[in-house]
């Protein structure tokens, strides 16, 4: 089904229909060389896939706070599809997308609602894209209102693979090796190269859009697109990363075995792209605005803000039940490191609210958070996150490993395991699932990956700070002009009376 057919829509889905979906349109996904066939059974995919059936009914259990009406059908459609006009729809947005990260404690960032508010954001600019090619504008429009009225569930991926970072694309050894045009015809593109990584393969469609800078009109145009493709496109093939969970136990893997979800490199095997699926194409100087311009950057980090809250409080919650558990209220670096963690849920509560109240209505007429706190927050939660769950090592000490497995309290040694492994204030059958979801958040696979995720998923921590200072170079300089007056006070003060040394 494309764009331009006539979708069977339903709007919002509930969970057995984003299960039947995926496996009557398998995805092309490979696992440890083999292809998967079905991930809704497959042990490395089945609990995250599970877990998104389960946000799609809980979508329709609270449906006032996570539904709206369609503008085009007037049927029930995720909210975070939404196109503010007001304050009070924007944030209304946001208390449905904490909704689902509630859920998820956060644990998973690729909720759809993360690439809905990208598509959204697309849309709303649509003129933009429209100023390339006219054709593209309405591409835009048509394929969100596609994706909004089959509530369908986007995974994307934006880099180069990381062969060597010292040149472009274009002077890679092979200049395949970067996904790019390799053929154009009347009917649309074909693609062959890879792109790095896409969260979240187990999902519908593929949003390829550009991410870094593009630096050459001529020599990058071929790398220059932004199009959306079913996941089982003909030629698409997804290469997953080893599972954090494989069909572990709820007890064993208490997080990985709900929200694993995955990642991939993306190979594009001479891919077909028929034009209506294109919003951008070798428009370089369109590619590198259109993140900003059409403001589908603010509406992702929106989101990001709202995941960040969600997984503080559970970081909260959970560093509280540890100190409480083992009695280690009493010392005061403890209470430190608690406060440490509300200080930054705080934090990240005041970036949002003030990026509602100060958003205001874009060139595009949508109500835009305010982009300055949200980028502070992009900015600051990678460098918070890893100093969160620093903090659950060291409150949890070896607490976190001298924990036995759902199989050892199930064993002939549950006597000692209830003697043993006793708290202060937790029995031992209390405390171990309480210390194996600590341990899942900062020592397993899925606690590490969670942290390099945090890092980077919004892009390189690095050149996210070199962006930020560069684009609000203009407001720093004020405060330089203030402090070079002040400077300057002191120094006229000191040569009034006997005048400059290198004037005399
Ligand atoms: C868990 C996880 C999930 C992700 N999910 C997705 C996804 O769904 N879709 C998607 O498109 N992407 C995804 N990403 C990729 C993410 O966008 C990148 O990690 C990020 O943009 C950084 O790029 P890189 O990983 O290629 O690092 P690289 O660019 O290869 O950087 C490696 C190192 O070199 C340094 N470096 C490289 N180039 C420069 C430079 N020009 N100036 C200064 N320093 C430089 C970096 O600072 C870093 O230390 C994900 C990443 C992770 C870790």
């Amino acid at each position: 089904m494309s764009p331009t057919q006539s979708p069977r829509a339903g709007g919002a889905r509930r969970g057995p229909q984003f299960l039947s979906r995926l496996r009557e349109r398998p995805p092309s996904i490979w696992y440890r060389g083999e292809p998967v066939r079905d991930v809704t059974s497959h042990p490395a995919f089945r609990g995250g896939v599970h877990t998104l059936a389960a946000l799609y009914d809980l979508q329709w259990d609270k449906a006032d706070i996570c539904l709206y009406d369609s503008p085009s059908s007037g049927q029930k459609v995720a909210r975070s599809f939404m196109m503010p006009r007001t304050l009070e729809e924007l944030r209304s947005i946001s208390a449905a997308m904490k909704v689902w990260e509630d859920a998820t404690c956060g644990m998973m960032g690729r909720v759809p609602d993360y690439l809905n508010r990208a598509l959204t954001g697309y849309a709303a600019g649509a003129p933009f894209l429209a100023e390339g090619d006219a054709r593209f504008g309405r591409n835009a429009v048509r394929y969100y209102e596609y994706l909004r009225e089959n509530d369908l569930c986007l995974t994307h991926t934006l880099i180069p693979p990381q062969a060597n970072r010292a040149v472009s694309s274009a002077k890679q050894a092979d200049p395949f090796l970067a996904a790019r045009v390799k053929e154009e015809t009347d009917a649309g593109i074909v693609i062959r190269g890879c792109r790095m990584l896409a969260t979240l393969p187990m999902s519908d469609e593929l949003m390829v859009f550009p991410s870094t800078l593009l630096k050459s009109a001529e020599e990058d145009a071929p790398y220059a697109f932004g199009l959306c493709i079913p996941n089982d496109t003909a030629g698409l093939r997804f290469i997953c990363r080893e599972s954090v969970d494989y069909g572990r136990s709820h007890f064993d893997h208490p997080l990985g075995s709900r929200f694993e979800e995955m990642d991939a490199v993306v190979v594009f095997d001479d891919v077909f792209v028929p034009w209506e699926n294109i919003f951008l194409y070798r428009d370089v100087v369109r590619c590198n605005q259109a993140y900003a311009r059409t403001g589908a950057v603010v509406h992702m980090t929106h989101q990001v803000v709202v995941k960040n809250i969600a997984k503080t409080e559970f970081l909260l919650g959970l560093a509280s039940l540890l100190v409480n558990s083992i009695g280690a209220e009493i010392f005061q670096h403890i209470q430190d490191k608690l406060a440490e963690i509300w200080i930054n849920l705080e934090t990240m509560r005041a970036f949002l609210r003030a990026a509602e109240a100060d958003a205001a209505l874009d060139e595009w007429g949508v109500m835009r958070p305010a982009w300055d706190p949200l980028d502070a927050a992009r900015n600051l939660y990678p460098r918070l996150y890893p100093r969160m769950v620093e903090i659950i090592q060291q409150i949890g000490a070896s607490g976190l490993v001298a924990m036995p497995t759902e199989a050892d309290v199930k064993g002939p040694l549950a006597e000692d395991i209830k003697k043993y492994y006793q708290a202060a204030r937790a029995e031992a059958f209390d405390r171990i699932p309480l210390f194996r979801l600590a341990w899942d958040t900062c020592l397993s696979a899925f606690g590490s990956r969670q942290v390099l995720y945090e890092r980077f998923f919004f892009g390189d921590p690095v050149r996210m700070a070199g962006a930020l200072v560069g684009s609000h170079n203009a407001q720093i300089q004020q405060y330089a002009e203030k402090v070079r007056a002040f400077v300057k006070v002191n120094r006229d003060e000191a040569f009034a009376t006997s005048g400059k040394p290198d004037s005399r």
